[in-house]
């Protein structure tokens, strides 16, 4: 269970209508062999102060490439080669390396899907926590290891755990680990990268709203990044679905679940199972994502679409366009009903 900690101070004031993050034409290649490979084509969205943000798509569609960059932490071959990243007023792509350090944790940090990878697993949990705050603070070792406990103790673990090796602690114990780790210098946003996938759906459910609930108490905003949509519907308040390096369609969860407008996020809705409501048959989405080496002209859905508007699809890209209150989507369909009504 969490406890109750007072709120902590707020860094700067924050305004709730403008966005903490803000992605704009974001383009990142990976550049490979067989050629460059665009993994991210001009991506733009912003995330709002005590949001939680939801990236959805297939496997390799860029939503993983989106949070690497957004921290700063993608490597050669991956290059970032156009657009801005912005949070409050930083421009991150501009940042030094020695201000993006400090930057990183105490503005924003990221939990990986792999507890495993994420810890060492030859220091324990307590010494990693007081690392990361002791590398960004002037705080004593004691008042580091009683903030570890305090951390261990925020996030569902019995404090005296504090000197156990990640080995010692379960899947769901080491995730929440990693999830105090995030937590240490109350940073403004948290990018979760599949952050409850390698668990059981039991302790998947009970973190993800142990998680909702730390939000809600610290006030910091998500970008959550899965490939399950079911738990993004029920866990985010907006969601941008990705398909081969695009952004097709961006509302809030609850329009994405009813009123879906994209037929690839329509057919992604068909194929999870929902966590709660009736009983339905699953529908596969037909073929696989396009290599991105040679991405298929126009709507890069087109080959896999069974809706495409013959001689435009194929031929013409759509554009992300609005289709109601904070919705969009990038298709033709929807560009014939918003100009022709
Ligand atoms: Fe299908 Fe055309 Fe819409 Fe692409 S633009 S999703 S091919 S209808």
């Amino acid at each position: 269970m969490l406890s109750v900690m007072p709120k902590p101070e707020v860094k700067r004031a924050v305004n709730p209508d403008e966005p903490l993050l803000s992605v704009q034409d974001l383009e990142v290649e990976y550049h490979t062999r067989r050629g460059k490979v665009r993994a991210v084509d001009h991506v733009s969205f912003d995330i709002y102060p005590n949001e939680v943000f939801g990236l959805a798509g297939e496997s390799g569609c860029g939503k993983s490439t989106i949070a690497h960059a957004v921290t700063r932490i993608l490597h050669p071959p991956a290059y970032i080669v156009g657009g801005k990243i912005m949070m409050q007023g930083i421009d991150i792509l501009q940042m030094n390396d020695d201000n993006l350090r400090g930057f990183r944790w105490e503005h924003m940090s990221i939990v990986f899907q792999s507890a495993m990878n994420a810890l060492n697993p030859v220091i324990t949990v307590g010494a990693q926590i007081m690392d990361a705050i002791q590398a960004h603070t002037d705080m004593s070792k004691k008042d580091a290891r009683a903030r570890a406990k305090e951390l261990l103790n925020t996030v569902g673990i019995d404090p005296e755990r504090v000197d156990s090796y990640p080995h010692q602690l379960s899947g769901g114990m080491r995730q929440r680990a990693v999830i105090a780790i995030a937590l240490a210098l109350n940073p403004e946003l948290i990018i979760m990268d599949e952050p409850t996938t390698a668990l059981d759906v039991v302790v998947q459910k009970q973190i993800m709203k142990e998680i909702r609930q730390l939000k809600d108490q610290f006030g910091f905003s998500i970008l959550f990044i899965t490939h399950d949509l079911s738990l993004l519907v029920e866990f985010s308040d907006r969601i941008g679905i990705m398909y081969a390096g695009e952004l097709v369609e961006v509302a809030p969860s609850r329009q994405i679940f009813t009123n879906p407008q994209h037929p690839y996020t329509y057919k992604l809705m068909n194929s999870f199972p929902t966590v709660s409501g009736p009983r339905q048959k699953l529908v596969g989405i037909p073929g696989s994502p396009p290599d991105l080496i040679t991405p298929p002209t126009g709507c890069r859905f087109h080959p896999r679409c069974d809706v495409a508007i013959a001689g435009r699809c194929q031929e013409v890209m759509p554009r992300l366009a609005k289709v109601g209150d904070r919705h969009y989507a990038a298709c033709h369909l929807v560009d014939e009903k918003v100009i022709h009504g």
